[in-house]
């Protein structure tokens, strides 16, 4: 019987040798997660692709988008599975065709993987071929340049039909390059910086320092929001939230205006290494681009950097604001990017911040107030919330958990 389901393909995974049996372990682990909501009934390897499989035998369009949405993924075409009685496949190339949409040429790629199989693929080609062009008979054969090709392919007793595939987001399964913390503010260069690296298979821990309790908490549910939008891909573990405000407060009385913000941002970054230690993450990452606003200015990226040892990535350091928006699109947080929210940023403003920081100045106003008990405080205070599609997380044990509260809603209090 024909039964239709997902065939998975997945490019760069196959380039990486030794380590190809971790990364597909890791992607179907990955898939699992992503579609619990599809009841998969079989996520397996079969010759190069995986094959997601579900109860009924109709796998859907949607069960397909899920899947592109999930790191690791180049490709999904939804395809027909059967036998390997001719018949049967050549029917189901028939119905492939038919469902591919608009097209004028195509051509028919048969492959065998189990020798066995008593028909060449050429011979299978050619069967398939005059199958087709009776049944399209306005249709042309093109095999060079084919606006659709039907692949046939026989594989373990079975034969796998598809005419068409979607591309997937691509990268590689998130949990196979590490942990990272990355600095989340809800505008729209950090959420798109985050995704970036967690489609490169980092798992994603965000922190984000609100300007709680002299603002409010807007900004946080903002944050929130942009997390459950990544969700789906399954890149991030844990959101952490820092109320930064008081001691913001602190810092403007105690540093020269201009080197405020140099000096909220040095605070922030080691408050972001120390989580990142406890949770055994190896880098930072922020979604600064070079000279976007004056903070992000060669000298004063420098002075902010020079407070961490761990290693800072930049993914967009090198993007236009039009290209950064356009990802926000795709990735599904233009919208909530668009709503503004007063945060860590926005509070105490210098009316001229300093564009070109020297450093001795900066180190002189950083040891203008007690800044290793501040960050020691608001390690101390950090509130999290977990997101459970992200199965390569595993949540640090000890240094956090018994000093904190999670973040509400699931405090039960009213925000
Ligand atoms: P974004 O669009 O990501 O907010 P931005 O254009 O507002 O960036 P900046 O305010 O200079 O630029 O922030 C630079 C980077 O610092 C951000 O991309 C983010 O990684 C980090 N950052 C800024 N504000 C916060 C915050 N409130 N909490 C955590 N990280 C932040
Ligand atoms: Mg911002």
């Amino acid at each position: 019987m024909t039964e239709r389901l997902c065939l998975v393909h997945y490019h760069e995974i196959g380039l990486k040798g030794k380590n190809r049996s971790t990364f597909e372990n890791q992607l179907v682990t990955n898939l699992h997660r992503a579609l619990r909501a599809f009841e998969p009934s079989k996520i397996a390897r079969v010759s190069g692709h995986l094959v997601v499989e579900v109860a009924d035998g109709r796998a859907s369009e949607e069960l397909a988008a899920a899947i592109r949405r999930v790191p690791g993924v180049a490709r999904v075409s939804l395809a027909y599975k059967c036998g390997l009685d001719e018949g049967e496949y050549v029917a189901a190339a028939i119905r492939a065709l038919g469902e591919a949409g608009e097209f004028g040429s195509f051509k028919v790629h048969a492959r065998r993987s189990s020798t066995t199989y008593g028909l060449h693929s050429l011979e299978m080609n050619r069967l398939v071929g005059a199958a087709l062009c009776e049944a399209f008979p306005d249709k042309k054969v093109d095999v060079h340049n084919p606006d659709v090709t039907v692949v046939v392919h026989v594989v373990q007793g079975s034969t796998y039909v598809y005419a068409a595939s979607a591309p997937g987001i691509g990268g590689l399964p998130v949990g196979t390059a590490g942990k990272v913390v990355t600095l989340l503010s809800s505008g729209f260069d950090s959420p798109v910086a985050t995704w970036m690296v967690g489609r490169r298979g980092a798992t994603c821990i965000p922190v984000h320092f609100s300007g709680r309790p002299m603002t409010s908490d807007t900004s946080e549910w903002l944050c929130q929001d942009v997390v459950e939008a990544l969700a789906p891909s399954g890149i991030v573990g844990r959101l952490y939230v820092v109320p930064f405000g008081e001691r913001q407060r602190e810092i403007s009385l105690a540093v020269p205006q201009g080197l405020r913000i140099i000096m909220y941002r040095r605070v922030m970054m080691q408050v972001a290494e120390r989580i990142a230690r406890l949770e055994g993450a190896k880098a930072l990452v922020t979604g600064e681009s070079l000279g976007q606003v004056a903070s992000q200015t060669l000298e004063n990226i420098a002075a902010v950097n020079e407070a961490v040892t761990m290693p800072v990535l930049r993914p967009l350091i090198g993007s236009d604001k039009q290209e950064i928006i356009a990802r926000s699109h795709e990735i599904g947080t233009y919208d909530i990017s668009c709503q503004t929210a007063p945060d860590c940023c926005t509070l105490f403003m210098p009316r001229r911040p300093e564009t070109h920081a020297r450093l001795e100045q900066v180190l002189e106003a950083w040891e203008s107030f007690d800044h290793e008990a501040m960050v020691e405080d608001l390690v101390r205070c950090v509130e999290w919330r977990d997101f459970t599609q992200c199965p390569s997380y595993h949540a640090p044990r000890g240094g956090l958990r018994e000093h904190h509260v999670e973040l509400s809603p699931w405090m039960g209090g009213e925000r």
